[in-house]
């Protein structure tokens, strides 16, 4: 138990917004800590305003510190654990004996621990028995994980340290815009910026894509939802001039007749007639990046969230895999992870397809280990159940989820048709939110449970580079909040689950160590022990490169497990990669149809996922209070607006209000939307639900409105 007289010294620890896991030191004052950067390898000292600013997240006026039940009246009211338990528990049982078990659903968090994370994929499917388990990260990464899954055998963010990209010439940078999402990080691309090799694709002039105007990098701008077709013509003409690494194709690669064949038909002058890239600059950048010297092809979730999302990922490591890059030291793929755990997240459990150890949960031999582990039988377990979109889409329907329970997600502004969202869970016999304030998604709940947050808890992440990290308790929790283990355990108790549920993090780790053995994300080398020492741990790091459990092993300085990935093999059979041919399904062109934009959707530095944290931080709320509609001041000025107006955007699922901001840096037929904020302003009650095939990754990025005054004008 963390009380304030067992914390009185500095505590180093990271920061709990994204996936740059920035080291902090935090010293105690008073009810919260003070924050301060850490040198560390991702941050190298900075920390971005949202990192600056997280204590205040610890004591916003809103905590919720008591268990809320809902009464006869509808009102949320203060109860005690033991009666909110029991009323989950019961409710639980309702609905499982009147529907089965399927009709039980679970929705987790890429910002969760690792330890939580495991704990909830073991809950779902041994305390409930049921399937119906995913997380928000399928917004997030599951387009690029499902590209590297298939390609190469194995998905890890960046399959190498942050710090190799020092010394890049080249970088490819497709879709993210860390200027603004994760700015520490731009000193990692400075090398290759002043070498006149940043290469940013953005359909919008980004903070990122500004980099490139001094030093001689490159900005293309797409037409948004056009990213495969570009990279298919970067690979053809790689391919057609003869600047593929033919000798590494042969040795590390299997599929290359068949990808020829399929980028044979993106000639440039085709691929800029569908993207608008002249053909000079997809020749020169093609041609930049076969010549240069260290050179990365990243992607992020602009080019990723899209219903060909994993296709536009494949594409981009087929291009990578044709220039020689991939397990090369000083070259690579890779994707930013965006939520503070969302490695992690995705590798202990909470997908619906998966086991701990980032195996498949159709994989007879990972079913009979991990029962094993958990103490059940295998064939007593639960199959794959629906990714998020459809988990979401099944509330209330025959056959559909009838109770959920949301550990650590915002899903009624984070999921796309957020309106089709909040009306499905309104629909519900039973919600359950286990949450630190009360989210927009904790306001609808049935019971809400008060949990501890990030400087209040010990455990681990897992950055956007593989590198787990120990995430350490500088301030006793507040009220009667508890930590979500201690929560799943009681609910386990409750309802007669079997195994053994420990609430300590560093049992909770083990037996997650345990499970992930064998698998392609194995842990089982790992644990709070050994990660206190200091090393630098990379997974894979099974048990059997540390000859002394819990000891410090030096395998390469500081450094246990695997920092770079593919340096001799690929995990896939027969040890090679695979050049996935994809094939785009050319759309209609958006564009400005009936004065119609499409909306491009994306974050803002002030702000962190739905808000739920960053919209209560007074700093970054005054620096961005409300919703921006960003346009170019050409088409503002076809529409008659002007910097400032007041605009609704809508689509054909909804409509938000905004305040116009004008950028010269905006395509003439796009409109960008942050997607932090609630209500009216909610962007995704203007996305679609529709999902990527492969993914299931949602369209986030293409959606067709119509900006105007506002609708009650
Ligand atoms: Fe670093 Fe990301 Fe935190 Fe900013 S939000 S301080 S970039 S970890």
């Amino acid at each position: 138990t963390i009380t304030s007289a067992t914390i009185t010294s500095a505590t180093d620890t990271h920061c709990p917004y994204c996936a740059l896991q920035c080291g902090m030191r935090l010293t105690p004052a008073g009810r919260t800590v003070e924050v301060a950067p850490r040198e560390f390898p991702t941050n190298r000292g900075g920390l971005c305003r949202k990192g600056w600013t997280a204590a205040e997240v610890l004591t916003v006026g809103d905590r919720v510190t008591r268990p809320l039940v809902r009464d006869a009246d509808g009102d949320l009211v203060a109860a005690t654990w033991e009666r909110a338990l029991a009323v989950v528990a019961d409710g639980l049982r309702d609905v499982r004996r009147r529907h089965g078990a399927d009709a039980v659903g679970v929705f987790g968090g890429g910002g969760l621990t690792n330890e939580k994370a495991y704990h909830l994929g073991k809950f779902a499917r041994v305390a409930l028995g049921t399937s119906r388990i995913d997380y928000n990260g399928r917004f997030c990464m599951s387009s690029a994980a499902a590209a590297a899954n298939r390609a190469l055998g194995v998905d890890r963010g960046l399959p190498f340290p942050v710090t190799d990209l020092d010394a890049a010439s080249t970088i490819l940078l497709l879709g993210s815009n860390p200027a603004a999402t994760m700015p520490p990080l731009l000193s990692h691309l400075q090398g290759a910026r002043e070498r006149g090799g940043l290469v940013v694709v953005d359909p919008r002039r980004s903070q990122t894509a500004e980099l490139t105007a001094e030093g001689g990098g490159t900005h293309l701008a797409p037409a948004p939802g056009t990213d495969l077709v570009l990279l298919l013509g970067l690979t053809h003409v790689v391919l057609a001039e003869g600047l593929a690494d033919e000798a590494y194709l042969g040795e590390r690669t299997e599929g290359l007749r068949e990808l020829r064949l399929s980028v044979n038909a993106w000639w440039p002058e085709r691929v800029q007639q569908v993207t608008g890239v002249p053909v000079g600059r997809i020749r020169d950048v093609a041609r930049r990046l076969a010549a240069g010297n260290g050179v990365y092809v990243i992607t992020g979730r602009g080019v990723e969230q899209h219903v060909d999302g994993a296709d536009t990922a494949t594409a981009a490591i087929n291009l990578a895999l044709v220039l020689g890059l991939v397990g090369r030291p000083g070259s690579g793929y890779g994707t930013l992870t965006g939520q503070g755990n969302g490695q992690g997240g995705r590798e202990h459990g909470q997908k619906c397809d998966q086991l701990p150890g980032y195996r498949s949960i159709s994989d007879p031999a990972a079913r009979k280990h991990v029962a094993g582990v958990w103490g059940v039988a295998a064939d007593e377990m639960p199959g794959p159940g629906l990714p998020a979109v459809e988990l979401l889409a099944s509330m209330g329907r025959p056959g559909g989820v009838r109770a959920l329970l949301v550990h650590g997600s915002n899903v009624v502004v984070s999921a796309p048709d957020a309106g089709a969202v909040r009306a499905g869970l309104g629909g519900l016999d039973l919600l359950v939110v286990c949450d630190f304030v009360l989210s927009e998604t904790a306001e609808l709940a049935d019971v809400v449970l008060p949990v501890t947050q990030w400087a209040e808890e010990e455990g681990t992440t897992t950055s956007l580079e593989g590198r787990v990290l120990r995430r350490r308790a500088a301030v006793p929790p507040p009220g009667e909040a508890r930590s979500d283990l201690w929560v799943l355990a009681e609910l386990a108790r409750l309802l007669d689950a079997p195994g053994a549920w420990p609430t300590e993090p560093a049992q909770v780790f083990d037996e997650l160590a345990r499970a992930s053995a064998g698998g392609p994300a194995d842990y089982s080398g790992l644990s709070h022990r050994l990660l206190d020492t200091g090393v630098a741990a990379y997974w894979p790091c099974p048990a059997h490169v540390i000859p002394e459990p819990g000891s410090r092993v030096t395998v390469e300085g500081d450094v246990v497990g695997t920092p770079r990935l593919f340096a001799d093999r690929f995990p896939r059979p027969g040890g090679r990669a695979r050049l996935v041919p994809v094939t785009p399904v050319v759309r209609e062109p958006l564009g400005q149809r009936g004065g119609q934009l499409t909306m491009i959707t994306g974050r803002l530095l002030e702000h962190y996922q739905s808000g739920a944290q960053t919209r209560r931080v007074p700093e970054l709320l005054a620096a961005q209070p409300r919703l921006t509609a960003e346009l170019h001041p050409a088409t503002a000025s076809r529409l008659r607006l002007v910097e400032g107006d007041e605009v609704s955007v809508r689509s054909p699922r909804g409509s938000v209000r905004a305040r116009l901001r004008l950028s010269p840096g905006m395509r003439l037929d796009t409109v960008f939307l942050p997607f932090h904020y609630a209500g009216a302003e909610c962007t995704n009650l203007l996305t679609e639900a529709a999902v990527d095939p492969v993914s299931r990754m949602p369209e986030f990025k293409r959606t067709l409105v119509v900006v105007g005054p506002p609708d009650d004008e």
